[in-house]
């Protein structure tokens, strides 16, 4: 049996004003969607439940089956992983974001989904400046960069993620706690790297967002998790652009390709995605298949734009992946789920329990429709995901 989940990150959402009070998963256009939740079975999770943070790490750890409670250990050791980059015991990962503010608050925390190509200049200059032996930079994807610091802060320090704090003041929200001033002098460093650096004039005279710091939050160490293999007698692949899912496939023995032009953002490159998963579905046993653009959506609180996105993702990537699954004529079960709220009007995560379905196929050509979104909810009772997905991988 081949098993495939879907993931579309931070689909779900609250009522929106500009929705005429619908949630964006309530007024996308989602047929394929709706007909798998008509003919299948459609469940509630939990997937961050207290006293973990709302994060796509935590989330995704538990919809791949591994207990957060257990395993998390910050999310930059992951993403480390996810980018190849080598983590000895002794390091510390943090993830570095390049950041625009206006001195005062948190204006962006992507610099407007800055090309890779801007942020890597900037992040040489930063490791140039700031680096040593022991402490790296790493260019990551778009906005999200790493460092590696031997023996750096990590027990007792607190940081908080840029996209949490958008619009918010930067004062209240600067790490805190053990060695957080040597966080905090790297931060207030980089300020004066950037601020003339060419690439930022150049940013500003095409009217595009400078990068006016960097934020770093979300360290840890090293990590292991049980291998797919030994715990599910699964073998199989993550597809995903962004370092951090990339990264927990990686950790659990999965194979994760980089796609060319996954973007992690609606440009992204819908059919190399679909195109990955289902190659390695001919060998394999499992795909787990990550979308990024709606939770982006949420954080930029563009509920027309999150409808949008989740519309692509029912159509470039949920019908795509069924039809074809169907068309081979093996059994499958496959499972629609979002690893957790990016409510628009929070421009964050948010905890509440989300929807998830699975239907087992070949399913046929499947023409009612059932709802699948956030008042599904109010009738069932929410169930851990890593206890919902560890059921669901195991066939009956
Ligand atoms: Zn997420």
């Amino acid at each position: 049996m081949k098993f495939v989940v879907l993931v579309g990150d931070g689909m779900g959402d609250y009522p929106c004003e500009v929705l005429g009070g619908k949630t964006p998963l309530q007024a996308a256009r989602i047929p394929n969607i709706r007909r798998l939740a008509a003919a299948g079975r459609v469940d509630s999770i939990s997937t961050v439940p207290e006293p973990l943070s709302a994060g796509s790490d935590v989330a995704n750890l538990g919809l791949l089956g591994y207990d957060p409670h257990v395993h998390y250990s910050g999310r930059a050791p992951i993403e480390a992983v996810g980018n190849g980059l080598p983590l000895a015991p002794d390091d510390v990962a943090f993830r570095c974001n390049v950041v625009t503010t206006d001195g005062e608050r948190m204006i962006d925390y992507s610099a407007g989904h800055i090309e890779t190509q801007d942020a890597h200049a900037f992040i040489a200059a930063i490791d140039q400046r700031l680096g040593r032996a022991g402490v790296r930079f790493y260019g990551g994807v778009s906005y999200r960069h790493l460092l590696l610091w031997k023996n750096g802060p990590c027990d007792g320090l607190n940081t908080t993620p840029p996209h949490d704090i958008t619009d918010q003041p930067l004062a209240p929200n600067q790490p805190a706690g053990a060695r957080a001033d040597e966080v905090r002098a790297m931060m207030e460093a980089s300020k004066e790297i950037l601020r003339d650096h060419p690439v930022n004039s150049r940013r500003r005279a095409a009217g595009k967002r400078e990068v006016s710091q960097i934020w770093l939050w979300g360290q840890g160490r090293g990590l292991k998790l049980q291998p797919y293999s030994e715990k599910f007698g699964l073998t199989g692949v993550v597809i995903s652009a962004v370092d951090l899912v990339r990264g927990l496939g990686v950790l659990a023995g999965l194979d994760a390709p980089r796609i060319a032009g996954a973007t992690g953002f609606l440009d992204t490159n819908y059919e190399g995605k679909v195109q990955a998963a289902m190659d390695a579905l001919r060998k394999k046993d499992f795909a787990y298949v990550h979308i990024e653009a709606p939770d982006e959506c949420g954080h930029i609180g563009d509920a027309k734009k999150k409808t949008y996105a989740i519309e692509q993702f029912d159509e470039r990537v949920v019908g795509p992946i069924w039809r074809e699954l169907d068309a081979r004529r093996e059994s499958y079960r496959l499972i629609v789920a979002m690893d957790h709220r990016t409510p628009c009007a929070k421009k964050t995560h948010s905890r509440e329990p989300v929807p998830v379905l699975a239907i087992d196929g070949p399913t046929g050509a499947l023409t009612k429709e059932a709802p699948f979104d956030e008042d599904v909810l109010a009738n069932l009772s929410a169930e851990f995901s890593y206890d919902w997905i560890n059921r669901a991988l195991r066939p009956c």
